[in-house]
């Protein structure tokens, strides 16, 4: 059976959004969707590194998390799929603690799935947290993948370099911009309804 690698966070939850009414909320911070213009927060929410720590400990919580809205266009999309017969399995790079309250909201909006991965993509970025029970980035083969769905630009381009999977990169602010190009097998889509006219290519 043919697998689809789907990320979470901002591909099929609001991650963003909901990241910045916290920030509001708790930093008094006002700053717009189009100014994420790095996957960094401390870059993009002008926070210190401590503050950035305290932020995403505080961010993953049960009621930050919970609370995510879905994208439109993606749970849709993935019933079409598994209907086609494709495998899905969600990859993300949350922390591992935050299984129980992941599983929840896919639970609560009906996404269909059938392995939810703990990949460690952004250990470096956030060593407070409990990444060394996350699967290592060396670990995860290509196997039978035949499209990945991402928002990072990183991890597009670790995808398609080091697996040689298809990619399709969800457009994001935070994604535009990146100093080295973009492998030919990362395409990019404006939104879900884009997404699912071009993948999976037969
Ligand atoms: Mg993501």
């Amino acid at each position: 059976m043919q697998r689809i690698y789907v990320d979470m966070d901002d591909v099929l939850c609001e991650t963003a959004h909901g990241f910045l009414a916290l920030l509001s909320r708790i930093h008094d911070r006002s700053i717009e969707y189009e100014e994420i213009v790095s996957f960094d927060l401390g870059r993009s929410f002008d926070l210190t590194r401590d503050e950035v720590d305290a932020f995403m400990e505080r961010a993953h919580r049960d009621d930050v998390l919970l609370d995510l809205d879905p994208i439109p266009g993606s749970i849709e999309t993935l019933h079409e799929w598994k209907h086609r017969g494709y495998r899905l399995e969600i990859v993300t790079g949350r922390p591992p603690s935050s299984e129980p309250i992941s599983r929840a909201w896919l639970d609560r909006h009906g996404v269909p799935y059938e392995t939810l991965t703990f990949l460690a993509k952004y250990a470096h970025l956030h060593p407070a947290s409990d990444f060394e029970r996350a699967k290592p980035l060396s670990e995860l083969s290509r196997d039978d993948y035949c499209l990945a769905v991402e928002d990072s630009r990183d991890m597009a381009r670790f995808l398609a370099d080091t697996l040689a999977l298809d990619v399709a990169l969800l457009d994001r602010p935070w994604n535009r911009n990146g100093e080295e190009p973009l492998p030919g097998q990362v395409v990019r889509c404006r939104d879900w309804d884009d997404l699912r006219l071009r993948f999976p290519q037969p």
